[in-house]
């Protein structure tokens, strides 16, 4: 181990290696599942040049900083894993991913699916380049334009030339199979597509389905009424990156482009219990109360029948 690696372990653990967040592995499903290996909006938390408790609680903690929207999907019987994000926490995020799928023998995932080209999801690419992971043909699945801009701009398109990703096109709405268990078929949702299309996907397994949508505009903007696509799933992983106007200093909720937690909630109030309980808020900003586990936001929104999906989750498929 070099000096500054032992005295940076002292520092932050006092070398104790810190607690594993994966279940014991006779704990995991024995089919394939989900896990969920970060909840936090692009910026992260501590979120840069955040002053406020939100963050500076975190800062003094590093075993309970937070990590970006990541989701792993497991496949025990093909003895495969995929990662669904490609996070700015992403070496962390694939050591998760291997406590969750103790048959692997290295980190290097069997896929990487992208939603869409904004920092939060793409740019742990890096990680898979020669200046660290250096990896050979990782198949990264994405859409038409998000194949466009990593092939055409640097320093992504090296991942590409020299082979560190091998680029699979989605087309939206037609399934693709990832093994013999896990389908998965990508959504064209709105959002601000700047450099790419933005998917949402529907993660099949042998018993059970899973929407996700991190980043969209309002529920009213997307054509497909999304509580059709709830009744198609046993899981929504759904936008929940500000909770109400307090969070936002007031402003008109309805000028910010994301469906906040409050408006879901009020759309989805009269849905029966059942479905209501499927839905799984996350892609949290760091100034959202969903994060804290006691607030009171946390409290209404278990109350009134959903779900906050937190780091660690394993969902059966
Ligand atoms: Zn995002
Ligand atoms: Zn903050
Ligand atoms: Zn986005």
């Amino acid at each position: 181990m070099k000096l500054h690696t032992i005295i940076s372990c002292l520092i932050l653990y006092g070398c104790v290696a810190p607690e594993s967040q994966a279940p014991a592995v006779k704990d995991l499903p024995e089919g394939p599942f989900l896990a969920i290996l970060g909840n936090v909006q692009d910026g992260g938390s501590p979120h840069p040049n955040c002053q406020k408790t939100c963050c500076r609680a975190v800062i003094t903690d590093p075993a309970g900083r937070r990590k970006v929207v990541s989701l792993g999907i497991v496949d025990p019987e093909s003895k495969q894993n995929w990662l669904v994000e490609a996070t700015p926490d992403l070496p962390v995020q694939l050591m998760q991913l291997r406590q969750f799928a103790p048959f692997k023998t290295d980190d290097v995932p069997d896929g990487i699916l992208l939603t869409h080209a904004h920092m939060g999801h793409y740019s742990g690419l890096m990680y898979l380049g020669k200046e660290a992971m250096n990896t050979k043909n990782v198949p990264v699945y994405a859409g038409n334009r998000m194949h466009a801009f990593l092939s055409g701009h640097g320093p992504w398109s090296q991942l590409v030339t020299i082979n560190n990703i091998a680029l699979r096109q989605i087309k939206p709405d037609s399934a693709i199979a990832l093994s013999s268990n896990i389908h998965v078929t990508a959504l064209q949702v709105p959002h601000r597509d700047e450099f790419s299309e933005t998917f949402g996907y529907i993660i099949s397994g042998p018993d059970k389905k899973a929407l996700f949508i991190p980043d969209i505009d309002k529920w009213e903007q997307w054509k497909v009424p999304v509580e059709a696509m709830i009744a198609l799933v046993d899981y929504a992983l759904i936008d929940a990156t500000f909770y109400d106007a307090q969070e936002i200093n007031n402003r008109d909720i309805s000028e910010i482009p994301h469906p906040f937690v409050i408006e879901s909630m009020a759309r989805f109030k009269n849905l029966p219990a059942q479905e209501k309980n499927k839905i799984y808020f996350i892609h949290f900003n760091h100034s959202n109360p969903l994060l804290d586990e006691k607030s009171a936001a946390t409290k209404t929104v278990l109350k009134a029948g959903f779900n906050i999906a937190r780091e660690a989750m394993v969902l059966p498929l």
